[in-house]
């Protein structure tokens, strides 16, 4: 096991691959740092009952290194981190115990990587992390954090669609009157309706939740759809912001958008669909480069004077030029999206690291 990690950590870039074992308060930590050239490595702590350590490690390995792109496309000081505690994550009894181990497992890292709330955690869970280490982010917003990550992600979403909108509708380059599928309508993607019917554009929704589309329905007037329906619908916009994963060769032959552009993390499946996408015409806009909107609200509790919401607005908003600007590369260099995505990301990253050299 121990080779391969190391093999794992060789091909994909990282730093460094910590394990912790505290059984007394039953913690086992991985914590992945994919990259710390422009920064520590910032990344939440998922909890989850993994069913092998080994999947934990492997989703420790490519969400650590998802969050190295994230946030050097976003602009952000900022390296690649991920913690995954392999635990169950509806445990109350002996849930301070553990997360307190967590803030010092956190110090032994001495600041290389900074944790925040993910699947399984929560803002208390974060805040018991905080009482024993300062690596911590997405802390309460009472107590100086910065609060709610969702409407900022979902606003940077927005500036995505726009962006592509004007590259795939240039003759009517408005999200005004364009039809938008949108999977998911949770905190992200309600914060999203809210945006794009403002701007009078015509939203069908799907959810498995019925309080959500209930909402969505009566308080935006959006039309709603079955959770498998969504891939039928015709639109100008598919937006996935609810599960990964659902762009795939089953979904895509039913999609018949121009432009998909949505929350969700990790909304390919995998590579393979690059050359299906190109051949439907379909511009996929990367989601590490469209959904940054909630680590940089997370990150701005790093400011020396603490999150500045016009801070956190300006530095979305850059999330329109940026995916104007992997749509541009990936015309020009003739590649998909992501792939150019990414290479943007370690562009970055290299120039960093030159300058440091001279
Ligand atoms: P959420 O849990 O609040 O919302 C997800 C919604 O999707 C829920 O309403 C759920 O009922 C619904 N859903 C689940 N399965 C579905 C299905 N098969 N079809 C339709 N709807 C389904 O989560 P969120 O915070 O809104 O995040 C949405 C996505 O965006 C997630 O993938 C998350 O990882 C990603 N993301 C979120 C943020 C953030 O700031 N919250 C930041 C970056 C990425």
């Amino acid at each position: 096991m121990t080779l391969s990690v190391l093999e794992h950590c060789a091909v994909r870039g990282h730093e460094q691959v910590a394990f912790f074992s505290y059984p007394e308060v039953g913690l086992k930590l991985i914590v992945g740092i994919h990259d710390t050239t422009l920064g520590p490595g910032l990344g939440g702590c998922r909890m989850r009952l993994y069913e092998s350590d080994e999947q934990a490690l492997e989703d420790v390995i490519r969400l650590s290194e998802g969050m190295t792109y994230k946030s050097a496309l976003a602009g952000l000081p900022l390296g690649g981190g991920k913690a995954c505690l392999i635990a169950d994550p509806h445990m109350t009894s002996g849930r301070e115990a553990l997360f307190k181990k967590v803030g010092e497992c956190l110090n032994h890292l001495a600041g290389r990587y900074i944790t925040a709330e993910d699947m399984g955690t929560s803002v208390d869970d974060i805040m018991v992390v905080r009482s024993v280490s300062r690596f911590v982010v997405g802390t309460d917003p009472n107590k100086g954090g910065a609060g709610d990550p969702s409407p900022w992600t979902a606003l940077g979403v927005f500036h995505a669609m726009r962006a592509a909108v004007e590259r795939m509708f240039p003759n009517n380059p408005s999200l005004s009157g364009k039809r938008i599928a949108l999977q998911g309508v949770g905190h992200v993607g309600m914060y999203l309706l809210e945006h794009l019917t403002k701007v009078g554009a015509s939203v069908v929704v799907s959810d498995t939740h019925s309080k959500s589309l209930e909402i969505a329905s009566k308080k935006y007037g959006a039309q709603v759809i079955s959770p498998d329906s969504i891939y039928d619908v015709p639109c100008d916009l598919f937006a996935p912001c609810a599960i990964g994963q659902t762009v795939n060769q089953d979904t895509l032959h039913r999609l018949s958008c121009r432009i998909i552009a949505g929350a969700a993390n990790n909304q390919l499946v995998d590579q393979g669909v690059y050359t299906t996408l190109a051949e439907r015409g379909i511009l996929y806009c990367p989601d590490f480069a469209i959904n940054s909107g909630g680590v940089i609200c997370v990150s701005a509790e790093l400011a020396p004077g603490g999150p500045q919401n016009s801070w956190i607005e300006s530095k979305v908003g850059e999330i329109y030029g940026t995916t104007g600007r992997v749509i541009d590369e990936a015309i020009k260099r003739g590649q998909p999206t992501e792939e150019v995505a990414i290479e943007l990301a370690k562009e970055c990253i290299a120039e960093a690291k030159r300058g440091r050299e001279q």
